[in-house]
């Protein structure tokens, strides 16, 4: 067994980096372990909600100089190409999650966290004094021991199957979903991310650094397998039905040979504690992508359980108060952006619903802004 941290995180996305860098800026030890090496792409928009700018900052990360394309309009689009369009304020802006996980990766290195990737923890139980990891496979396998353990390990994870197998989609039956991203380079305006709906799902499109476009969708696994499950027949026969994605298909230049791909996405309410393990961002609950907000709170989640953590490792809260004040912070933060965007979601991908939304919204625009507006939060 190595030597124990007073906290061990298992996933290095957004939620994981931030929160390893917090704890290590108020001096505990923390150990993060990622199952993969950085820098790699994902399946994401990359769309950053404005909301997160002042958090990166103050975790040390300098974006000014990469000259950020800044989103201020939202186009919505049904399947035929009827569109919406609203200002967004305060908007978002665009990086790509290859640049923005090696950025944070980076800082968490320089700041003291031990970052061990290519590791996968393959299960966390509570001991007598904390928490023990067993992370590696084959002849990397170990034990590692912290006082606290965190769970910031995505959407869908193994570690899942370990701690709340019950939850699994296909043990729950919830709708499930499958995702796909490209980099594309055509022409887009800087200021926009456009939402463009498709029987059974939706594409988002927004520029990010160097002058790419990042050209995300998801589809529901229905949709997807009644196309025999294979993208490029979705992609000529679905998704080129709306005028814009086809035009996109047509013209753009695709940077990858293949995109991301992710399956078994789903939106069910997930616990914020789990057998001892406090989770945060996307394990602890995931709001649609058409939100474009699911970052911020990986982000803002990292922010509510930091000072928490802190304060039970200094002995100040035990366990049971740790888990409890952070679900009631967790729950009063995000409860209202997940309905609404819940709701969203429900009409997102239906023709006649995403039609009918779109033309009660026209003539009511302050109705269409405060319910953009609910899926987001305020400044942090
Ligand atoms: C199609 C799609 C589009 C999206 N678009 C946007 C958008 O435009 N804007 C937005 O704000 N949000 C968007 N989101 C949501 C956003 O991507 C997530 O909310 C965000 O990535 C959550 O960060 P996270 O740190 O919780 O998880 P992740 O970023 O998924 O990171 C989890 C990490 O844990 C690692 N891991 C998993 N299991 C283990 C293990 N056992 N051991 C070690 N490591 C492990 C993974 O390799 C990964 O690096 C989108 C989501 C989808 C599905």
């Amino acid at each position: 067994m190595s030597e124990g941290f007073d906290l061990a995180i298992a996933g290095g996305g957004l939620a994981g980096l931030s929160l390893a860098i917090l704890m290590r800026q108020a001096g505990f030890s923390v150990c993060l372990l990622e199952q993969k090496r950085y820098p790699f792409h994902r399946v994401c928009g990359e769309y950053i909600a404005m909301e997160s700018w002042p958090f990166l900052q103050r975790l040390g990360i300098d974006l000014e100089p990469l000259k950020l394309p800044r989103i201020t309009r939202l186009l919505v689009s049904d399947p035929r190409g009827r569109n919406l369009e609203r200002p967004l304020q305060p908007g978002g802006f665009g990086i790509s999650r290859y640049t923005l996980d090696q950025l944070l990766a980076r800082q968490a290195q320089e700041l003291g966290v031990v970052l061990r990737e290519q590791t996968p923890v393959r299960a966390i139980v509570p001991t007598a004094d904390g928490m023990q990891l067993s992370v590696g496979v084959g002849s990397h396998a170990e034990e590692i021991s912290a006082r606290v353990a965190c769970g910031a390990f995505g959407k869908l994870a193994s570690l899942d199957r370990q701690l709340r197998p019950a939850a699994l989609p296909a043990r729950s039956g919830v709708p499930t979903f499958v995702g796909f991203k490209y980099h594309l380079r055509t022409r887009f305006a800087s200021d926009l991310i456009a939402l463009h709906n498709f029987a059974g799902g939706y594409c988002g499109l927004s520029r990010v650094e160097d002058d790419v476009v990042c050209c995300c969708y998801l589809v529901s696994q229905q949709a997807f397998e009644r196309v025999g499950g294979q993208r490029e027949r979705l992609e000529a026969e679905v998704l080129a039905q709306n005028p814009y994605l086809k035009s996109i298909w047509q013209h753009a230049e695709f940077v990858f040979d293949k995109p991301q791909a992710i399956a078994q996405v789903h939106f069910a309410p997930r616990s914020q504690v789990q057998q001892g393990v406090i989770l945060l961002g996307d394990a602890a609950g995931l709001i649609p992508p058409l939100c474009g907000n699911g970052m911020s709170m990986a982000f803002y989640s990292a922010k509510l359980l930091a000072p928490l953590l802190q304060a039970r490792l200094q002995g100040q809260l035990s366990h049971a108060e740790l888990t409890a004040r952070y679900t009631r912070q967790w729950q009063r933060a995000f409860s209202t952006r997940l309905r609404a965007g819940r709701l969203l979601q429900h009409c997102f991908g239906q023709p006649l619903l995403i039609q009918g939304l779109l033309s009660g919204l026209r003539p009511l625009p302050a109705l269409a802004d405060r319910l953009i507006g609910l899926t987001h939060g305020e400044a942090f």
